[in-house]
């Protein structure tokens, strides 16, 4: 109880114009009522941890502190650890200077909309998006257009249309295993794509923390890789690359990079300042120490675990959901998209199919404009072939009451 006699501020009213167009994570809010224990959640989407490497971080952690002592809990540069930045440039075929580490993608995604996106700028975004670019970029008050999509990714022809009819200053796409859908972009369309972009003047994010997670077919150069080969210099690529150790090591440690053209990094390197100086010095040298032994094997590990439950779970929606329904067969990664009839709303049918304990999440917070009100995204990174089978059974069932 309050024994202030002093009056309640006003709070609502200093909230600042870019902080009341934040809202909170409609999966967050969903979530909540899926964690209940008993509940067969397809809804949350981390990572198996289970897999994780536990007793290679405790070693990786020890051997750090020992080479490193206190530089290894030392404030350090923005720019991230030299030895990771030199090993991710090498393999990018770029120099350090252009690999900017940041604290999980997700805050490379927030850094490049406050470096990028100015209020009423055009975003180009797949539909559905990632959710949580949506919220990254929200703030900065970006104008969005919905670009098409289909099994094969974004839908080229439609871009072009876009880019014709106004300018646009930004593009955002997972081309790989695409977070809701599982989608992979197609060759033609990513030559097209990079093409289209650089000849209308307009950046392209390419956010790929899937990309190492591919468990069937032919792995394909991505945006950042075409426009690389497309400019011959990284100062000259168009693209701006994000990707993040959170799905091939552990998510836990925060440990992601960005790499772009030096403008592009030394504005993200001020931005970085102001958001936390640098990420953790001591995550930074465990991940350097796991990248080249440790990484390639837990790669190894991840695609075989999420290439079965893929399978399973694409097994068991031909068993147990209605016949007619349409849904994504993803190549890599740990989502899939289910499209059930026209007229069913997936927000309204969560609740009947928490009652049946099952969860999923539905599809319309990943439209950046909404739509897709009959679509859901199931993930299968972190379920057992039990709750596989158990969990789809509901999910038919639960279907079918609702279309009766
Ligand atoms: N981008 C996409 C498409 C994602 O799915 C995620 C994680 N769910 C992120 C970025 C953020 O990943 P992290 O911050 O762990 O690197």
């Amino acid at each position: 109880m309050t024994t202030s006699t002093l009056p309640v501020p006003d709070f609502t009213a200093r909230i600042a114009e870019r902080a009341r167009r934040m809202n909170a994570s409609a999966i967050r809010e969903i979530l909540k009522i899926t964690q209940e224990p008993d509940v067969i959640s397809f809804a949350g989407g981390l990572p198996a941890p289970e897999l994780f490497p536990i007793e290679d971080v405790r070693r990786a952690t020890d051997a750090v502190l020992t080479r490193y002592g206190a530089a290894a809990l030392q404030y350090s540069t923005t720019e991230g650890h030299l030895p990771l930045r030199r090993w991710i440039a090498g393999r990018a075929g770029i120099e350090p200077q252009n690999v900017q580490i940041v604290t999980g993608s997700q805050q490379g995604l927030d850094l490049l909309g406050k470096v990028l996106i100015d209020e009423g700028d055009v975003v180009l975004v797949e539909s559905p998006t990632y959710l949580g670019a949506l919220q990254s970029f929200q703030p900065y008050g970006p104008r969005y257009v919905q670009l098409p999509t289909d099994d094969h990714g974004i839908d080229v022809g439609a871009l072009e249309a876009v880019l014709k009819a106004q300018p646009a200053k930004l593009l955002y796409a997972i081309p790989n295993f695409q977070n809701p859908t599982g989608r992979t972009l197609s060759l033609e369309r990513r030559r097209r794509l990079v093409e289209l972009t650089a000849q209308y003047g307009v950046l392209v994010i390419e956010d790929d923390p899937y990309g190492k997670l591919r468990f069937t077919g032919e792995e394909l150069p991505g945006l950042y890789d075409l426009a690389l080969e497309m400019a011959g210099d990284p100062e000259h690529s168009h693209v701006i690359y994000c990707s993040s150790f959170s799905k091939t090591l552990v998510p836990g440690l925060r440990d992601a990079w960005l790499q772009a053209a030096t403008p592009i990094i030394g504005k993200v390197v001020q931005a970085k300042q102001g958001a936390d100086l640098h990420t953790p010095t001591l995550n930074q040298m465990i991940v350097t120490e796991l990248v080249d032994d440790v990484m390639p094997r837990q790669i190894e590990i991840v695609k075989r675990a999420y290439g079965e439950r893929a399978r399973d779970m694409v097994a068991k929606i031909g068993e147990h959901l209605p016949a007619g329904i349409h849904h994504t067969t993803p190549e890599g990664g740990m989502f899939l998209w289910v499209t059930l009839p026209e007229g069913i709303d997936t927000q309204p049918m969560l609740a009947r199919a928490v009652v049946r304990k099952v969860a999923y999440v539905p599809g319309t917070p990943f439209f950046a404009l909404g739509g897709g009100a009959n679509t859901m995204r199931l993930s299968y990174s972190s379920a057992t072939p039990e709750q596989i089978d158990t969990g789809l059974k509901a999910l038919g069932e639960t279907i079918r009451e609702v279309l009766t």
